[in-house]
């Protein structure tokens, strides 16, 4: 009997390497050797995400190659889209992420693996999986919902006829019926313009079209419209593995410890947040990438204020200290005193959410914190900025009905409607108090249960992977795992 090995190849941004470490632990857990590759910047993260998994005995490991930030004109240190901070070093960072291919086919031809897990943006892993004769999966780190949106939008282009940005259209060909504004959806795509971006996007569709099968860290219940959509109407081969998250408690892993190092002190946080009732905080955070204006964060802080509700807030690090003076409203730190934290920098998130004096979560509807919040069983207030965020929107908001939208309508990585103050006060108070936000909050504890139940043995996620695992088995003829 043989032992699968599989290669695990996350594009280098927090919301790809965060889900990939967690499906390759999951998948060490249940019998295969896993191999993460990533770049030296990122290591330490990555060795101390799977020491608790190795620790208990499970074939894990980390493989390092170089990034060439000088190569391509960025500055050394720059690996990761995260620290890209302006809109013409994103082509350079692209640039570099192609250049991995070569030092990850010289790791595929020293270890021959047999399978690669590569990212969605990684379009060209298929022929680097081809060259040893190995099936290559694809992550998207995306819902079915979006796939199924993003697929019918590009082939129909329904925004076509529409004049304005707040002219509404209906999402053709889809299991419900998806209202977006034209908006809402990216410039590049509306007006049709190429660019580099829309370039590399047609080569990542293309990937997808031509790859072995598409990982998903979704779970079939709560999406069970799309994925059967996904798989039968659009003809994908896929297999739902998640929510991966939930492989951390299996491993007694330490939750507070995620991603970055935490800017505030976690046993101070808990503290805090233990002083506070069930169900009566509301957690604010747009994940690791998107960026507000000044008058955007001075309207949040007035909309938390004005909504009376006790609330931990995450700003991102690059509104700095100096900045602090321009969006606090006057005297806001003082009156807060107790009532709310804020947290400037990098978040316990999945701590945080967990905890049951929390009872919304207001996010930008990236999928990993959307998954986070339907796992942690509350209600979402749906603030999208850009990429497949709209459509995770949609999917909280019309399908699984467990949150109700601000009112972003504007694609954009940085903020470019400001929302006012009342919006925000009045979206918070309808997820948190009364009897909307009760019925809201019940439907979000069944999705919790189904979740969980999901990648618990029999489960449906639990399932898929056993299904992979024979798949990727008989193509090798690889003993079976576990
Ligand atoms: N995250 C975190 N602390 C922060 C910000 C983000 O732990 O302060 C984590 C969050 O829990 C999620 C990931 O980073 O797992 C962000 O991924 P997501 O898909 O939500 O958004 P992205 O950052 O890719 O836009």
């Amino acid at each position: 009997m043989g032992q699968l090995h599989i290669f695990f190849f996350p594009f280098l941004a927090h919301g790809h390497m965060l889900p990939t470490i967690d499906m390759a632990k999951l998948f060490s857990s249940r019998g295969v050797k896993a191999t993460l590759i990533t770049t030296p910047y990122h290591n330490p993260m990555f060795t101390k995400a799977i020491e608790s998994t190795r620790n208990l005995g499970f074939d894990i490991s980390v493989r390092l190659i170089k990034f060439p930030s000088i190569e391509v004109g960025l500055p050394e240190g720059i690996e990761s889209s995260d620290q890209i901070s302006s809109e013409d070093l994103r082509p350079k960072f692209l640039d570099g992420c192609n250049l991995l291919q070569e030092p990850l086919e010289q790791l595929l031809q020293e270890y021959r693996p047999h399978a690669l897990v590569a990212d969605m943006f990684f379009y060209w892993a298929n022929d680097s999986a081809a060259k040893f004769g190995i099936p290559r999966l694809l992550f998207h780190g995306s819902s079915y919902f979006a796939m199924s949106a993003t697929d019918s939008i590009k082939r129909h282009k329904p925004y076509q006829n529409l004049s304005s940005d707040s002219d509404i259209f209906v999402v053709p060909d889809l299991p419900h019926e998806i209202k977006l504004t034209r908006g809402q959806i990216s410039v590049e795509e509306r007006e049709g313009i190429e660019t580099e971006m829309t370039k590399f996007w047609k080569l990542i569709l293309d990937s997808e079209s031509k790859c072995y099968g598409v990982v998903m860290n979704s779970f079939y219940e709560l999406e069970p419209d799309y994925v059967n959509h996904y798989k039968n109407v659009m003809g994908k081969r896929s297999w739902h593995v998640g929510p991966l998250l939930l492989c951390k408690k299996e491993f007694g892993e330490d939750v507070s410890q995620r991603g970055k190092e935490s800017a505030i002190n976690t046993r101070e946080c808990l503290k805090w947040l233990n002083s506070k009732n069930p169900n009566s905080i509301v957690y604010i955070c747009f994940g690791s990438m998107s960026n507000f204006t000044v008058a955007q964060l001075h309207e949040i802080a007035i909309g938390l204020e004005l909504s009376g509700q006790e609330f931990i807030w995450v700003v991102r690090k690059c509104a700095d200290e100096e900045d602090k003076a321009k969006w606090f409203p006057k005297g806001f730190e003082d009156r807060i005193k107790g009532k709310g934290l804020i947290i400037i920098g990098w978040a316990p998130q999945l701590m945080i959410l967990e905890h049951e004096s929390v009872g919304a979560f207001v996010t930008h509807c990236g999928w990993n914190s959307t998954l986070e919040g339907v796992c942690a069983g509350v209600p979402m207030v749906t603030w999208p900025m850009f990429a497949e965020q709209f459509y995770n929107e949609k999917l909280v908001t019309d399908v699984l009905r467990t949150g109700v939208a601000v009112g972003s309508q504007q694609w954009g990585r940085v903020n470019k409607e400001t929302l006012k103050r009342e919006a925000i006060s009045k979206a918070i108070c309808r997820v948190l108090v009364g009897e909307e936000a009760a019925e809201m909050r019940s439907k979000a504890k069944e999705l919790k249960e189904m979740a969980k139940r999901a990648v618990e043995e029999g489960g449906s996620s639990y399932s898929d992977l056993s299904a992979l695992f024979e798949e990727l088995g008989a193509y090798h003829d690889v003993g079976k795992q576990e």
